[in-house]
């Protein structure tokens, strides 16, 4: 493990049973109150975004817009916010996906991408991988490539990236 690895993972506590039995959730809060540890965050993100030649940063709701805006600042790109349904106030598309019990929609402003973007979405948590998924279809709706996903953490146990294979298409999911 890279001393920036060990790093993030010493912040980030492990909360069981919330916010339902048998859910260990993965507290982010301890690594945004340290700032080594967020300064080196967005810039592995920041890496993520020039290496895959980003052109946009998409942050999904509601971690993902603490960790991805600072990024798109550092990237010196656009971020663009996926919001739950009816948080938007312009034209929107808008993606159902499932979840254990239930649905759940997501929606992006539609004229917040073109067809020339390259979007990297980023998220803290990659579990069964249904909201990342939901994204990916989001974004090419609107028209916009896909650079890839990166998250913080990867549960692989709930196999998130398997899912999200064939919605990639072949761009990475990095999960630092
Ligand atoms: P999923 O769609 O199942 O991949 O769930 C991903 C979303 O739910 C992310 O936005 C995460 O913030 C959140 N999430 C799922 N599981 C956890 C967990 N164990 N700890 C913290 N956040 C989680």
């Amino acid at each position: 493990m890279t001393d920036v690895e060990e790093l993030l993972l010493s912040r980030i506590r492990d909360v069981a049973d919330y916010p339902e039995p048998g859910v260990m959730f993965k507290d982010i809060t301890p690594l945004l109150a340290d700032p080594a540890a967020f300064t080196a965050l967005t810039d592995a993100f920041a890496e993520i975004a020039e290496r895959t030649g980003a052109t946009k940063i998409v942050g999904l709701e509601a971690r993902g817009f603490i960790l991805g805006a600072p990024v798109a600042v550092r990237a010196g790109l656009g971020f663009i916010p996926v919001r739950k349904a009816g948080k938007l106030p312009g034209a929107t598309l808008s993606q159902a996906y499932d979840l254990e019990y239930g649905s759940a929609e997501i929606e992006v402003h539609a004229e917040d991408l073109t067809a020339d973007d390259r979007v990297l979405v980023v998220d803290d948590v990659l579990a069964t991988g249904g909201t990342a998924e939901a994204s990916i279809r989001l974004v090419h709706r609107a028209g916009a490539a896909v650079a890839g996903v990166a998250v913080l953490m990867e549960l692989s146990f709930l196999d998130g990236r398997p899912r999200l294979q064939a919605a990639l298409d072949g761009a990475p999911l990095e999960a630092l």
